[in-house]
């Protein structure tokens, strides 16, 4: 049994099974133990791939984006650039060289990377470290600077902890992690969930058995609010689904494969799909505009990466060409591709004029 498990079963002996946030929350970020905070766990060798590292066409796009927003502004002399749970550095490696196309924008940004994971800020460190640029690392979205700012996050929303609740015919319960035979195991706290109704989508018809997952955005929130307050954009990209629905989407993967989410806790990869609705709603409360969400294959064309594949290929022999189309399709394509199961979203300044990639 690791280190985690030893002290999640400690916690439920002396507090009674645990919300399934409280768990995620001990799983991802536990100081000591938790997944993100001791490994890399991107890559072939890793457990799972994310956009960025399939291909430097995602974060290209993504710094064309940025270079758009901050035309879009009004072109400051002084632009913080934000990224949240940046991973390797990837995103942000790409997005600062494509930002060279437009200087004046490259020698306006000063970066931003929002990290808990030591491991990772060192991952990013080494990453950035030839960029050349001016890099500041925090452990929350509060220690961020005042002024405008244009966010990015890919794959950050999916790893916020999620509350599950459960429909029976006694009513809602909340879904808990709790010990049975001696072995970590989902119960239902048999106390009925007080004001559920103000939690599930409007008008949503939930059957006996249906399962509602709520997120805690607090992050998002205090993003929405900043850039409310002092202006321009950020854009959320992740998998998830438009409305707001029922249905268990918490999952496990490690070595690339699906694994039960309460074996081995901390030593996989551990999500749920985000629900874009319920993100909008949280975004606009605070006074800011939401664009989309569009799939991330329509987003990613309509910045033009079809065209930037193309030249890519141009003069190359036939390995690069075959390598360049397969991360086309992986990035844009339908399932198994990331291209319509990953959506972006944008959250904007009311003051900020038209910004590409979400025409449909
Ligand atoms: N954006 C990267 C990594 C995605 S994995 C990519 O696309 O490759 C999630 C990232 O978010 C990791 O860097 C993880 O350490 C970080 N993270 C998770 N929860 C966080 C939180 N609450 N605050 C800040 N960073 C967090």
């Amino acid at each position: 049994m690791n280190p985690l498990e030893q002290e999640i079963r400690a916690l439920i002996e002396s507090e009674g099974p645990i919300p399934v946030s409280r768990y995620m929350a001990l799983c991802l970020g536990h100081p000591r133990h938790g997944y993100y905070m001791t490994r890399d766990p991107f890559g072939a060798s890793g457990d799972f791939v994310t956009a960025p590292e399939v291909s430097q066409m995602f974060g290209e796009m993504i710094g064309i984006w940025c270079a758009e927003v901050w035309r879009a502004a009004g072109e400051p002399a002084k632009i913080n650039l934000v990224e949240l749970g940046p991973g390797r550095g990837t995103l942000m490696a790409d997005v600062l060289r494509a930002a060279k196309i437009v200087p004046a924008f490259r020698a306006a940004i000063d970066v931003h990377l929002v990290e808990t994971s030591p491991a990772l800020a060192e991952a990013q460190r080494k990453t950035l470290s030839a960029s050349g640029a001016t890099v500041r690392w925090h452990e929350s979205v509060a220690t961020l600077p005042g002024g405008p700012l244009i966010v990015i996050a890919n794959e950050f929303v999916d790893a916020l902890p999620v509350d599950q609740f459960m429909k029976t015919e006694t009513g809602w319960h909340e879904r808990r992690v709790g010990l049975r035979e001696g072995q970590l195991a989902f119960a239902l706290d048999p106390a009925p969930f007080p004001k559920i109704e103000t939690l599930l989508p409007q008008g949503a018809q939930a059957r006996t058995g249906a399962l509602f997952e709520r997120r805690d955005l607090t992050p998002v929130r205090e993003i929405a609010r900043r850039i409310a307050a002092d202006g321009d954009a950020a854009l959320l990209i992740d998998y998830g689904h438009e409305n707001s629905g029922f249905g268990d989407t918490l999952q496990a993967v490690r070595g690339h494969k699906p694994v039960d989410p309460l074996q081995g806790p901390s030593e996989a990869d551990l999500t749920a799909h985000v629900d874009f609705e319920a993100l909008a709603r949280t975004a606009l409360r605070e006074g800011v505009h939401t664009i989309g969400p569009v799939t991330q294959g329509q987003f990613l064309r309509n910045l033009g990466i079809e065209l930037r594949a193309e030249n890519l290929k141009r003069g190359k022999d036939a390995a690069t060409v075959a390598a360049v189309d397969t991360a086309l399709a992986r990035l844009t394509g339908p399932s198994p591709g990331m291209g319509e199961l990953f959506k972006a979203i944008a959250l904007v300044h009311p003051a900020i004029g038209d910004i590409p990639g979400f025409d449909t």
